[in-house]
């Protein structure tokens, strides 16, 4: 039977967390490349922005030029340093996260990633924590789009071309931890199920307005009720 169902997921606060060696592997990959110039995310929100965005941010703030080359020369950099850095002691998964999507995919729902990680390295963070990165055959990455609202239609896309058919959009289900993951399934018509494992609380994502806010995503019989029976 077709897939009628496409389930994204994002990955830091949802599925996994890097204990801060994701931002740790960043900032030396700056360093590495520039020199030291305390390089830092001081007044910039990380929790669900792009990663091609961060590097904007940062090169920006210090008048370094940020064109394509010395993105792709910083793309290389953080995935070495965040490959080296990454230990499985460093990294653990959230719960539930993995027993949820292999439960959808076994009930014939589409699942793949919508993220604001590097596609190398959201492949790096996914199999350091165990996950069968199979799971997640497709998905939309932090340099697809200026904004994560970008990357709501590129995953779609990208699941159509993955499956062989169409989703509708009431039938898309995005799992984030930020008002932002809720933003980008909202700005879409999708369905917004939010999960207090990263830095917000249920409430705060009630109030971004998500359409289902958890603790975690261990309740898999409930959760998958609410996702398939949409
Ligand atoms: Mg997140």
């Amino acid at each position: 039977m077709p897939a009628t169902n496409l389930v994204l997921f994002d990955i830091d606060g949802t599925l996994l967390r890097t204990e801060g060696v994701g931002i740790g592997a960043m900032l030396r990959a700056f360093t590495t490349l520039h020199g030291d110039r305390g390089f830092s995310f001081a007044g910039v929100e990380i929790a669900g922005a792009l990663d091609g965005l961060l590097f904007r941010r940062v090169m920006e703030a210090h008048g370094l030029p940020h064109h394509d080359e010395a993105h792709g020369r910083f793309r290389e950099t953080y995935r070495s340093e965040l490959d080296r850095a990454l230990t499985p002691e460093k990294i653990r998964q959230m719960p539930g996260a993995a027993k949820l999507a292999t439960e959808l995919g076994a009930r014939g729902a589409a699942v793949g990633l919508l993220t604001g990680n590097y596609e190398e390295t959201a492949l790096i963070k996914i199999r350091a924590a165990g996950y069968d990165h199979t799971l997640f055959p497709f998905g939309a990455f932090g340099a697809d789009g200026p904004s994560r609202r970008h990357l709501t239609p590129v995953a779609i896309a990208r699941a159509t071309a993955h499956h062989g058919r169409t989703f509708e959009a009431t039938r898309v289900t995005i799992i984030g931890d930020t008002p932002l993951d809720v933003d980008c399934a909202k700005a879409h018509g999708c369905r917004a199920l939010a999960v207090a494992t990263g830095p917000y609380s249920t409430a705060q994502l009630r109030d971004a307005g998500a359409d289902l806010a958890v603790e975690d995503l261990s309740d898999t019989t409930e959760l998958l009720r609410w996702i398939l029976d949409a």
